[in-house]
């Protein structure tokens, strides 16, 4: 048994969704012609009460599009010290954008209202960047899948508001966070100048994000798309994907969100784990004792049994659950585990 709990990304897509995507009619959506791009786009609209929305590849270039669009060279944006458009997006938002970040020390990714006020530059020292944008991240990745507190997310809000910034909200697996909180798109569309969710995460595709917000931004959007090189053609068979993931893969994030739950309590009970952080949704983030035993050995020693997890550094080791971790593959793993 292969039991891969490396990223949510490991995921083929299911008979059903392989069944939309083969039957998906397409169009050359260049020329915005692709009726299944146009309705997954109208769809995830709807869905967060905006008024547009434009499928891209990648969460990267979702993120990319939204700090060209928020910011001028030589600006500066604000974001925690963890976050994904910083730390793994191949140094993109300089490349791009001509933009520096300015980080946040927050906790677990996520900063307060006064640590954002704090990171602004004064508009009339012109000595120092101009700050434009403030980016959040929900769930955060390297904060291990922890979720925002709405309210806080209302304060900062305010802080954009007035200094003039923009807001932009990195979403790729917000919908684990929407099913752990029990809150809607619609609270996070009212809330956000833009929004990026991704397609091929916890929902299973083999590939997509989608940026959304207002008509004008998303206009603009689709000119910095192409630019960078997203004009896909007939890309309806991907966008079907996502419709077809949309329908049938959110509300079952709950499950991957539980058997992590599970996972992190057995982990707590063995010797040899220092730390496991708490558990929100499908990320679980642990250090190991490395004085009882050495964390490379511990993940070869699983690989061996058939089992993928990745190390973040620093003695820190991660472990993701997603739709093609079976519940017999979960059995599988906490016996071995139990028995290390
Ligand atoms: C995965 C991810 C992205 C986008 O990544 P791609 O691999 O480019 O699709 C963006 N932000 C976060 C937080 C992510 O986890």
């Amino acid at each position: 048994m292969d039991i891969n709990l490396i990223s949510d990304t490991v995921t083929k897509p299911t008979p059903g969704m392989l069944n939309a995507m083969m039957s998906a009619e397409v169009g050359d959506d260049v020329f915005k012609e692709d009726p299944s791009v146009n309705a997954l786009e109208q769809k995830v609209a709807e869905m967060f009460g905006r008024e547009a929305a434009l499928f891209f590849p990648s969460g990267s270039m979702t993120n990319q599009t939204a700090i060209k669009l928020h910011t001028n060279p030589g600006d500066q944006l604000i974001c925690d010290k963890y976050a994904h458009v910083y730390n793994y997006e191949g140094g993109g938002a300089s490349f791009n954008s001509g933009v520096s970040c300015k980080l946040v020390d927050g906790h677990r990714g996520m900063m307060t209202a006064e640590q954002v006020e704090a990171a602004i530059n004064p508009p009339d020292f012109y000595h120092s960047p101009f700050t434009s944008l403030v980016c959040i991240e929900n769930t955060t990745n390297k904060g291990g899948g922890a979720g925002w507190d709405f309210e806080e997310l209302k304060r900062i809000k305010a802080v954009c508001e007035k200094h003039n910034l923009g807001y932009h909200l990195d979403g790729a697996r917000l919908w684990n966070a929407l099913v752990a909180k029990g809150e809607t798109p619609k609270q996070y569309g009212e809330l956000f100048d833009t929004i990026s969710v991704c397609l091929s995460k916890g929902l299973g595709c083999p590939i997509g994000s989608v940026l959304v917000g207002s008509a004008e931004m998303i206009d603009k959007a689709l000119r910095i798309r192409k630019i960078l090189g997203g004009g896909m053609r007939q890309v309806g068979y991907l966008a079907a994907a996502g419709t077809y993931a949309l329908d049938n893969h959110i509300e079952r994030l709950a499950e991957d969100h539980e058997k992590a739950i599970e996972i992190g309590d057995l982990l707590k009970k063995l010797p040899f784990i220092k730390k496991v952080e708490p558990i929100e949704t499908n990320i679980i983030i642990f250090e190991i004792d490395e004085s009882l035993y050495d964390s490379d050995e511990f993940v070869q020693n699983l690989n061996e049994k058939g089992v993928r997890l990745i190390g973040m550094g620093q003695g820190k080791l991660r472990i993701v659950t997603h739709l093609d971790y079976t519940d017999t593959m979960h059995e599988a793993f906490l016996e071995i585990l139990e028995e290390m």
